[in-house]
């Protein structure tokens, strides 16, 4: 009964905590969920009053953007450092990237910092290996649809394959990215189009999708699609829970 009172205080928890260092903004409606997910996940194994050890550095998703769209990944990667040196600085213990497109350059800033970084597609790889997937759909940006950065990681680490939509729908969900969630503006019409492009995914021999862009899960019912939906965001913020209290990195 004593030992039952301590566990729900809290008390008793002798192991060390890491300080996770989330490089975050990108967009900041995406980073939101990734805080209470991470102090979520801490609660439900520590219980009581713990509460995870973070670091944000959030960014000025106008910067990365524009370096995005003007195909400038040396100097999105080259802030995704500086922001990364910061947290360093600031005692993180590991880093997470928020964002599944910024993965893009993860080579470069894991050359470039000495903190290991928790990669977000080797979370969501492990959620479909679990589930005993080999072939999913994978929505996102359309760097993340059309790029090798992450359908080869899944291929070459994990034997996932990956089916993207046809351009009309992989342009549909880039635009709905960047011209209404990161703005954390949610429309009927354009979660419809979501819907529309997971059921055409599974017509493609999709057996689970991939929802590749952290803001994506802000629109998406997993009770609309025929096929399991991969939350990359919330399997990254788990992870690194997980880790933090003294897990294996992957
Ligand atoms: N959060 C998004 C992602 O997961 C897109 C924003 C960005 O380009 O970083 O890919």
């Amino acid at each position: 009964m004593v030992s039952g009172l301590l566990r729900r205080c809290g008390i008793g928890y002798s192991g060390t905590v890491k300080t996770i260092g989330i490089l975050g903004g990108m967009s900041w409606e995406s980073t939101v969920p990734y805080y209470a997910t991470i102090n979520r996940a801490v609660r439900e194994r520590l219980a009581g009053h713990h509460s995870a050890k973070i670091l944000l550095y959030s960014v000025d998703f106008a910067e990365v953007e524009a370096m995005q769209h003007e195909d400038d990944w040396a100097g999105a990667r080259d802030l995704m450092v500086e922001g990364a040196k910061r947290l360093e600085r600031g005692g993180a213990d590991f880093l997470i990237l928020a964002t599944n497109t910024m993965h893009r350059v993860y080579p470069g800033l894991a050359e470039r910092t000495r903190l290991p970084i928790l990669h977000i597609a080797d979370c969501t790889a492990d959620a479909i290996q679990a589930s005993g997937l080999k072939t999913v759909g994978l929505l996102g940006t359309l760097s993340t649809m059309e790029q090798d950065f992450y359908r080869e990681r899944l291929r070459s680490r994990r034997k996932i394959e990956t089916v993207t939509p046809e351009l009309e729908d992989r342009e549909a969900i880039h635009r709905i990215i960047f011209e209404e969630l990161v703005h954390g503006r949610l429309l009927d019409a354009s979660r419809d189009r979501l819907h529309e492009t997971i059921e055409r995914l599974q017509d493609a021999g999709a057996q689970g999708v991939i929802l590749g862009c952290t803001e994506l899960p802000l629109l998406a019912d997993p009770r609309r699609s025929p096929v399991q939906l991969f939350d990359t965001g919330v399997l990254h913020a788990r992870k690194a829970a997980a880790v933090a209290l003294g897990d294996e990195y992957l």
